[in-house]
């Protein structure tokens, strides 16, 4: 049985081949320019998504990002402000 990279449909030999979650048998380098060009991140592709889970993505990265800015303020004075917040 060969593999054949998703990518250029060449087969894929045991050294600088790697298998891609939900697609198959690729070379690195092949990946490498895969996900460049797809927005993925880690081993989301976000592109799959539909609009509310990327909705819901959008909303957790948000508040993820107030979230560190709030704390690593150096304004003491926001102290009271993180409680009127929700
Ligand atoms: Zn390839």
């Amino acid at each position: 049985m060969s593999l054949n990279c998703v990518f250029c449909k060449k087969p894929v030999f045991g050294v600088g081949g790697l298998t891609v979650p939900e697609l198959g048998p690729a070379h690195k380098n092949c990946y490498d320019a895969y996900r460049t060009m797809r927005r993925t991140f880690r081993t989301i592709d976000i592109t799959r998504l539909s609009d509310a889970e990327l909705a819901d993505l959008k909303d957790l990265v948000l508040a993820e990002e107030n979230d560190r800015k709030r704390h690593s303020g150096s304004d003491k004075s926001s102290l009271n402000d993180d409680i009127e917040l929700f």
